[in-house]
């Protein structure tokens, strides 16, 4: 069962420019900025362009091309900010218990510092 897009949704206004960002990445697939709250010396959010309500909706209804774009995008992102060599972080915060706050798929990208064993 899939949620209803809210296309009033904070990174749905992000994704058309109705409200500013931090971009440091875009193409067909996805965008990238900088998190308003950063959790880490580097805070990168992931999204992709289709309206997908979480990972859950992106994993089961997305085309096969639109995951692989996205994957690649977030890979591409990492790699063009350097972090691949001192590493880094992903994380998809999913429903209730996974705390997921905007109703629009984001992967969350840490780096900048050695980030312990869990990150909230
Ligand atoms: P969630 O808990 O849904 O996984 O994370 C949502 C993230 O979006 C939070 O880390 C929060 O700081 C970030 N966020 C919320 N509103 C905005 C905004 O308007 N602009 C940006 N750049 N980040 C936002």
């Amino acid at each position: 069962a899939t949620q209803a897009y809210d296309d009033q949704n904070i990174f749905a206004k992000i994704l058309r420019d109705e409200i500013p960002a931090k971009r440091v990445y875009e193409d067909q697939w996805a965008i990238a900025f900088h998190d308003i709250n950063p959790q880490a010396p580097t805070h990168i959010l992931v999204i992709p362009r289709g309206p997908y309500v979480s990972w859950d909706d992106f994993s089961a209804n997305a085309s096969g091309e639109t995951i692989a774009g996205f994957v690649r995008a977030v890979g591409t992102v990492a790699r063009d900010m350097g972090l691949v060599a001192p590493g880094y972080r992903l994380l998809a915060n999913t429903g209730g218990h996974g705390g997921q706050e905007v109703p629009h798929l984001h992967v969350h990208l840490f780096a900048g510092q050695p980030l312990g064993p869990m990150l909230a």
